[in-house]
């Protein structure tokens, strides 16, 4: 099993085909990787096998009503494990491979492990864009469950040092791609017949579902956690953290945007899909930094700017 801190070396890691091989046995043999993909780090297992299923909600902390998403190569794939009716097919076919996750009912037959999907009757479902994530996906054989490769509650990685630095000893054997292109978790949504729901806004934006479906998507209803990543705090730095600050106090470390410099600029061409891919490193800076405080700088909400929002609500929320 995983646990183990024996991670490849820095020479060897960096995406070769030694690091994918070692990689997808070490996932065959139940332990855990920590894998890049287009959105964040993911901390990945064989879904098929409880025992490692088991190792992620350890590693990261993570309440066991926290479904996982399950990373699949292709459609034909992700319809062993799902049922698509033609609402999935079409989102499918247009935004995959990509960060858009389908929630879906299970299969009669879906072999994953009933920790993955909480004991819902519904799976989460993507087919990861990365190249090295896809070698891997290919190489194992597997479909690979993979959440966030941090602690539960905490900040998403974007950055192999990211991974290390919040799973400490915990963290397994890390597949270095670099930092994440887009750097947002992927957008979620729930497929209700021939209707959609968005249970997480993303680097898909809600107009690009529009778009490409020709509907709206259904409104948030009732009280019920269906995707906990929607909890109230989610990303949260260990710091106070003031959102829509004009300027900073003198105890802030203060994240920019556009115009307003800061300590560091999510984007100084005030590019809302650079913010995203910047965002959780911002975050990280200003929770190593030597200042108790943080303030950020108003970001436009249009656009991956509602994602970007959304994430910067619940890591200023207190539980
Ligand atoms: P993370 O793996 O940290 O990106 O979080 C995965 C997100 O997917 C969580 O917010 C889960 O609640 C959500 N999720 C996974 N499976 C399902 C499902 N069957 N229905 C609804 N949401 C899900
Ligand atoms: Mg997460």
């Amino acid at each position: 099993m995983s646990g183990s801190n024996d991670h490849i070396d820095d020479k060897a890691r960096r995406y070769g085909k030694q690091a994918i091989v070692a990689a997808a046995e070490r996932l065959q043999s139940g332990g855990l990787v920590a894998v890049p993909t287009e959105t964040v780090y993911g901390l990945a297992a064989d879904s098929t096998n409880a025992g490692a299923i088991a190792e992620i909600y350890r590693t990261k902390g993570r309440p066991d009503f926290n479904p996982l998403i399950v990373h699949v190569p292709n459609i034909d794939a992700a319809r062993k494990l799902g049922l698509f009716n033609d609402l999935a097919n079409k989102l499918a076919k247009i935004f995959w491979p990509g960060p858009l996750t389908l929630v879906v009912p299970k299969t009669s037959d879906c072999p994953v492990a009933p920790a993955v999907t909480a004991g819902l009757e519904t799976i989460a479902l993507r087919c990861p864009a990365h190249p090295l994530m896809q070698e891997l996906l290919a190489t194992s054989g597997l479909f690979l469950a993979a959440p966030s490769a941090n602690k539960s509650g905490g900040i998403s990685p974007t950055k192999p040092e990211h991974v290390k630095h919040s799973l400490g000893k915990a963290a397994p054997m890390i597949l270095d791609g670099g930092p994440c292109e887009s750097g947002i978790e992927s957008t979620i949504v729930a497929i209700r017949d021939h209707d959609y729901q968005i249970l997480r806004p993303g680097p898909i934006t809600a107009e690009d579902l529009e778009t490409s479906t020709g509907k709206v998507a259904l409104n948030q209803t009732g009280e019920k956690i269906e995707a906990p990543g929607q909890l109230a705090s989610h990303y949260a730095p260990s710091k106070p953290v003031r959102l829509d600050a004009m300027q900073p106090e003198p105890e802030e470390y203060y994240i920019g945007f556009g115009a307003i410099a800061g300590d560091f600029n999510l984007s100084v061409s005030g590019d809302l899909a650079e913010a995203a891919t910047n965002l959780f490193a911002s975050l990280h800076d200003a929770d190593a930094s030597d200042r108790p405080h943080i303030a950020i700088a108003p970001i436009p909400r249009s656009g991956i700017g509602a994602a970007i929002n959304d994430r910067l609500k619940r890591a200023a929320q207190k539980d």
